[in-house]
């Protein structure tokens, strides 16, 4: 059997062919001469399992979709309150290109439009040979999957027009929030922009930021979940500018688009996205890109406010065994945040007081939540006072060692067979 997911890709690119709505951008007279008709469509899993279609081979320049990944590398670098202190987090309603302040903290009002970006930039960390640019690049290329490179032509036709970003940087270095010389911050944000990419690159980079940091096909946590959150939060509610809002309501994932016509989306947990489509709509964002993207969230169900109901099963069988059934085996299954952990401790509340053995087996739980360990060794010490000996098997190591300190005797890093073996050996019926 071949799996219909890339057919049904097949089936919504053929869908907005005919959609010629849109002008290329033409402010960077590089991006007037590209290929009005590219279109292309990749999605990755969180497991790392790329699906793709049209011209998916074809790079283009990344633009604004590279100011996510800039964030996050200066989220990175300074951490959160560091860069909020230089780039605030309101979504602007303006155009992304707006020369324009926060009124009251004198501050870009988010690192998605170009003067929270530029700022960003800024903060990215720059060694004697590695230019901001180039640190971007490498780190691009990590979560690509592959070796980026920058498209020096479109560098330097947008360094040629720039002047309207230069105005921004001056402003910014007025207020004090640029602390370097504007035109070098200005150019190395350019040439950000100029990195070239691949749908496929993209749906990439986007899965990482859906995998909560961590890539799948490495193993390698690359950013910590509450930097891939607060970079998610902020392409949420300022990734496609003035059209925020619209976008929220009809695609409901967030998003970032950019001006060569790319528009990446991540749907938390699940999916990365990418579409590319030069022709943009009146807010520089790509005309046919969005209509792919209302189709996807519509068919696949991705919107965000639709929410994704808990599996409603944390515990996939109990029974009791040895000698006089003394031994009460919880296997439990799916993840355990707050909802599961909750229906797990109502469960647990109908064990009657007694010197049983509990096991609680994590073994196929595949995701634990900070609220979920919480929870759960919140049950473990009132199961404890109830006069049970509790033990918690975690064989697949899903528990941090921070998260097993001072609790060394209560988990075993053990199989459950293995373990049921040796107690039933030593407490035979
Ligand atoms: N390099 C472009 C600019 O700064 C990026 C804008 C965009 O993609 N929206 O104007």
């Amino acid at each position: 059997m071949k799996t219909p997911v890339p057919d049904y890709l097949n089936h919504v690119l053929s869908q907005c062919n005919s959609n010629d709505q849109g002008q290329l951008a033409d402010y960077i007279p590089e991006l007037a001469s590209a290929d009005p008709n590219k279109l292309a469509i990749a999605l990755a899993t969180i497991d790392g399992t790329i699906y793709s279609i049209g011209d998916d081979d074809t790079e283009f320049t990344i633009q604004s979709m590279s100011k996510p990944f800039a964030y996050a590398l200066a989220l990175k670098h300074h951490g959160i309150s560091a860069v909020l202190a230089k780039v605030g987090v309101e979504p602007s309603g303006e155009a992304f290109n707006q020369i324009s302040l926060d009124a009251k903290h004198k501050l870009p009002k988010n690192p998605m439009i170009n003067s929270g970006a530029i700022t960003t930039h800024s903060l990215i960390p720059v060694k004697k040979k590695v230019s901001r640019a180039e640190h971007l690049r490498r780190f691009l290329s990590e979560l690509a999957g592959r070796e980026l490179s920058f498209d020096e032509q479109v560098y330097q036709s947008e360094l040629d027009t720039a002047f309207r970003n230069l105005s921004i940087g001056y402003m910014l270095r007025t207020v004090g929030v640029l602390e370097e010389d504007p035109i070098d911050i200005v150019h190395g944000y350019i040439h950000q922009c100029a990195i070239k990419v691949t749908v496929k690159d993209l749906a990439n980079m986007a899965s990482v930021l859906a995998n909560g940091g961590l890539q799948a096909k490495t193993g390698k946590r690359i950013l910590e979940r509450d930097v891939a959150r607060q970079v998610l939060s902020v392409m949420m509610t300022c990734g496609m500018y003035d059209a925020a809002g619209d976008w929220l309501t009809s695609v409901g994932i967030p998003a970032k688009s950019g001006v060569a016509g790319g528009i990446i989306g991540v749907l938390p947990g699940q999916v990365g996205l990418a579409v590319f489509s030069p022709k943009l709509d009146e807010h520089g964002n790509s005309a046919r890109g969005i209509e792919i993207m209302e189709q996807l969230s519509q068919d696949m169900g991705l919107h965000l406010m639709e929410g994704t109901p808990s599996a409603q099963t944390i515990v996939q069988n109990r029974y009791q065994i040895g000698k006089r059934n003394a031994i009460v085996v919880y296997e439990l299954r799916g993840v355990l945040q707050f909802t599961e952990s909750e229906m797990l401790l109502r469960i647990l509340q109908d064990e009657p007081a007694s010197k049983n053995t509990i096991i609680l087996d994590l073994t196929n739980i595949s995701l634990i939540h900070n609220v979920g360990v919480k929870m759960l060794f919140e049950g473990v010490n009132r199961l404890k006072e109830d006069g049970h000996n509790v033990v918690v098997l975690d064989a697949e190591g899903i528990l941090t060692e921070e998260q097993c300190k001072g609790r060394k005797r209560i988990v075993v890093k053990q199989d459950l067979q293995e373990y049921l073996k040796k107690v039933l050996k030593k407490d035979p019926k």
